[in-house]
């Protein structure tokens, strides 16, 4: 892996800078590359997809011990890097040079799941995020490098500040673990935060049962856009008045056993899956957008 003299000179020597807009913050301690590794787990018979080799510090080290690894790196220039420092050192590594959003993945698990790894541009963690959940059924984990303050948000349990939108959907999809804290200095450029690993276990099947996913997800984020008022407060608004009425509200959250005055921060996955399963709704619920739209 590169040091950090060895990255600058990298870099010099192709005449290129870290670009900032795509989060370019590369890897420069072996303790964690290690660290990264080990939990990514890379076995024989396994595809590993990574998102971003940048200089390849772990792309390398990937495709020793996996049966396969796609690297796929937006950058241009780092893509010539790549193709020039590593291409011919492993024949089962194929480097891509494409946006990873665009990347096709079941093209890459015709047989069995893949892993995911990567130090994650920070700029589309969320995209990420959501793309990560539309394949699920394609991938077996995700091993992957976040903001601390993201991370903190995806694993936290109800009760606390970090409790959101966020949390609801990832863990209504996966089964997220906390893995290390990664200080800042391990990168060059060194960023303005810290980071986590954290481990993303994919669900064969959500974590609470919703007879309405979009309904549930409707709920979750009007719930959370005012989480300072109470949950019936909240939901009382005029919008989520166009799915039910006040009175049907106050039946569901009764028969949800929710307190009313209880805090959306409070709710648990399971008792925003019981209003969603229980609440009467009007007519059409309108249909969500984007995870950005969902977790906002
Ligand atoms: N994995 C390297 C490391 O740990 O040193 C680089 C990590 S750096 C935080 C993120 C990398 O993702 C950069 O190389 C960046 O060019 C690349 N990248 C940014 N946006 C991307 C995208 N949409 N698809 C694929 N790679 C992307």
């Amino acid at each position: 892996m590169p040091s950090r003299n060895e990255t600058i000179s990298l870099l010099k020597r192709y005449h290129l800078r870290p670009l900032k807009r795509l989060g370019q913050n590369f890897l420069i301690d072996d303790n964690i590359r290690d660290k990264i590794i080990g939990s990514v787990d890379p076995k024989r018979g396994d595809v590993i997809v990574e998102i971003g080799p940048g200089l390849a510090a772990l792309t390398l080290e990937l495709a020793l011990r996996a049966g396969r690894v796609i690297a796929v790196e937006r950058d241009r220039g780092l893509y010539n890097i790549l193709l020039e420092t590593i291409g011919a050192k492993a024949s089962n590594l194929e480097l891509i040079n494409d946006d990873i959003l665009k990347v096709d993945l079941s093209e890459f698990a015709p047989s069995g799941k893949i892993k995911l790894a990567g130090n994650l541009p920070y700029y589309i963690t969320t995209p990420i995020f959501e793309y990560l959940i539309d394949n699920r059924r394609l991938i077996e984990r995700a091993v992957i490098t976040i903001q601390r303050e993201v991370a903190d948000r995806i694993l936290a349990a109800p009760g606390g500040k970090d409790y959101g939108a966020l949390s609801c959907f990832i863990q209504y999809y996966t089964r997220p673990q906390y893995l290390y804290t990664i200080s800042r200095g391990c990168f060059y450029p060194k960023p303005e935060v810290d980071s986590s690993l954290i481990l993303l276990d994919m669900l064969d099947s959500p974590a609470v049962e919703v007879k309405d996913e979009k309904l549930f997800f409707r709920i979750i984020r009007k719930a959370f856009n005012q989480r300072r008022k109470t949950i019936s407060n909240s939901l009382a608004s005029k919008a989520f008045g166009r799915v039910a009425s006040k009175e049907d509200l106050a039946a569901a959250l009764a028969r949800a056993r929710i307190d009313p005055s209880s805090r959306p921060e409070t709710l648990s996955l399971q008792s925003f899956a019981a209003l969603t399963n229980i609440i009467k709704v009007k007519g059409d619920v309108p249909l969500l957008g984007t995870l950005q739209h969902k977790i906002q």
